[in-house]
C-alpha cells in the first residue's frame, strides 16, 4: 500500500484520505473478504453461484435482475426471495461493498460521490446531467499509478485497482441517487471511464464490468454508450482493437511532441507518440462505418496551446492518417497543480488551426469544477470550494 506524500499538497486536500489510513481496517474487511460480491457477477455466473448453494437456476436470474435492474443493494430489500434464501445469501454473499462518504452537488447539477471500498480506499464517481442524456464518469482504480503532471489524481499514487463489482456499483449508486432506487432513468445513460485511474491497467475488470452492464436484464448500458479513456497503454489499445463487443476509445494526448509529452505524461517514455499513434491507426482500421474514436487534449496555458503546437498536432495526426476527432479540454486547475487553463480565445485559435487542417475539433465544457468533479480533479477532496457549491453529507 502506497502512502501519499501529503506534504506536496494543500493541507485540507487529503484529510479524508489520511483518515482512511489511520482508521482501523476493521472486522468489516475480513468479513467482506469471505463474501462473494454479486454485483461483479454476470447473469450466467450468478446462476452458477446459486446452484453452488443448492438453489435452482431461476433464482440466479431473479437475483441478477434484483441487483442490476432493480438496483437493490441489500438482500433484505429483495422481499420476493424466501426468507431462508435471504439469510443464506447474507452469510455467503453481498449486494454492495461501496459506501458513500460524501456527496457534492454542483451549481450546474453535476454530482460528485466520494465513496469508500470495504477496505477503506477512496472511489470517486461523477454524475453529469445533460439535456438529452446523462453521463456517469466512473473510476477504474483508487488513485492512479501514472504521474501526469496536470492531474490531481496522480498525487494519490495507486492505491489499488477496482474489482468489476466496484466499477458496476458506482453506476448503480449514481443512478439510484439521481432517480430513486430502481427508477428508470428518463434519458439515456452514457458512461465514461475517465474518473480516477488508468482503465487499461485494469483491463480485465473493466471489460468484465462493461459486459455485466450491457445485459438487457440488468442495467442495459451497451458498450456503444461507454467510452474508456487511456493515457496510452499501447498493448491494450491493440487488444481492444480485436474485441467485438468493445467500448469506445479515447486517447489522452496532451502534447504534440515526445519532448513535451515525456514531461506532461511520463507514460510517454514507455510508449512514445510514434508507437501510440501507430496503435491508434491499427485501432481506427477496425472501426465500423460511422464509428470514431477521440483524442483528448488538455489545454495548459503557455505550455501546449501555441499556434505552432496546434500545427504540430494537426501534422502529427494527418501524418498517421488518423481521422479521429480532437476534444480540447480546458485545464481544470487545482492548488497543487503548476498549470493554468488556456484563455478561451487561445482555445478557439487552437481549434481554428486544427480545423483548417481538416481535423474535427470540439471544446469540452467543464462541468462540476466548483465541487472538484471535473476532469483531473478527482483526488478524494472533501472540501467544496467556489460559488454555488452545495455539500451534502452522504
Ligand atoms: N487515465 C485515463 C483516464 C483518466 S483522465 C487517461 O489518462 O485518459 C481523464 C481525462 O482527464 C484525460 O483526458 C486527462 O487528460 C484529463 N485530465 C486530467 N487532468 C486534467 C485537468 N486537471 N484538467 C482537465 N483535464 C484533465
Amino acid at each position: 500500500m502506497k502512502r501519499l506524500a501529503s506534504q506536496n499538497v494543500g493541507p485540507d486536500l487529503f484529510t479524508v484520505y489520511d483518515s482512511l489510513f489511520t482508521s482501523n481496517l476493521n472486522a468489516r474487511t475480513d468479513e467482506m473478504d469471505k463474501l462473494t460480491d454479486l454485483v461483479g457477477l454476470s447473469q450466467a455466473e450468478l446462476v452458477g453461484f446459486v446452484q453452488q448453494i443448492g438453489e435452482p437456476a431461476y433464482r440466479g436470474r431473479q437475483i441478477f435482475a434484483a441487483v442490476q435492474h432493480r438496483r437493490l443493494r441489500s438482500f433484505d430489500e429483495m422481499s420476493d426471495l424466501p426468507k431462508a434464501l435471504r439469510k443464506r445469501l447474507r452469510e455467503t454473499a453481498t449486494a454492495s461493498t461501496l459506501t458513500v462518504e460524501s456527496r457534492y452537488l454542483s451549481a450546474d447539477g453535476t454530482r460528485r460521490f466520494l465513496m469508500k471500498t470495504h477496505d477503506n480506499f477512496p472511489v470517486e464517481t461523477v454524475f453529469i446531467p445533460e439535456e438529452r442524456r446523462d453521463t456517469i464518469c466512473f473510476s477504474s482504480q483508487s488513485g492512479c499509478p501514472l504521474q501526469c503532471t496536470f492531474c490531481l489524481t496522480a498525487q494519490l499514487g495507486l492505491l489499488r485497482s477496482l474489482t468489476p463489482g466496484e466499477i458496476v456499483e458506482q453506476i448503480i449508486i449514481a443512478l439510484n441517487d439521481a432517480y430513486g432506487v430502481g427508477e428508470k432513468p428518463p434519458r439515456g445513460t452514457n458512461l465514461v471511464g475517465m474518473g480516477a485511474g488508468e482503465p487499461f491497467l485494469n483491463f480485465d475488470s473493466l471489460l468484465r464490468a462493461t459486459r455485466i452492464m450491457a445485459d438487457p436484464q440488468g442495467l442495459f448500458i451497451v458498450p456503444h454508450r461507454v467510452t474508456v479513456s487511456t493515457a496510452g497503454v499501447v498493448p491494450r489499445i491493440r487488444e481492444l482493437a480485436t474485441i467485438p463487443d468493445r467500448p469506445n476509445l479515447a486517447i489522452s494526448l496532451a502534447a504534440p511532441t515526445d519532448e513535451l509529452r515525456d514531461v506532461l505524461m511520463p507514460i510517454n517514455k514507455k510508449w512514445p507518440l510514434e508507437e501510440l499513434l501507430g496503435a491508434c491507426r491499427e485501432f481506427e482500421q477496425t472501426l465500423k462505418a460511422g464509428e470514431r474514436f477521440t483524442f483528448e487534449y488538455v489545454m495548459l496555458d503557455g505550455i501546449n496551446d501555441s499556434d505552432e503546437q496546434a500545427r504540430q498536432l494537426a501534422n502529427l495526426l494527418n501524418r498517421h492518417d488518423l481521422h479521429a476527432k480532437v476534444n480540447l479540454i480546458p485545464h481544470n486547475p487545482a492548488d497543487p497543480l503548476p498549470y493554468q487553463p488556456s484563455p478561451a480565445t487561445r482555445v478557439e485559435m487552437f481549434k481554428g488551426i486544427l480545423e483548417s487542417k481538416g481535423i474535427h475539433t470540439f471544446v469540452r465544457k467543464p462541468r462540476g469544477r466548483d465541487i472538484f468533479a471535473a476532469c483531473g480533479q478527482l483526488a478524494a477532496v472533501t472540501q467544496t470550494v467556489g460559488l454555488g457549491a452545495n455539500s451534502q453529507g452522504g
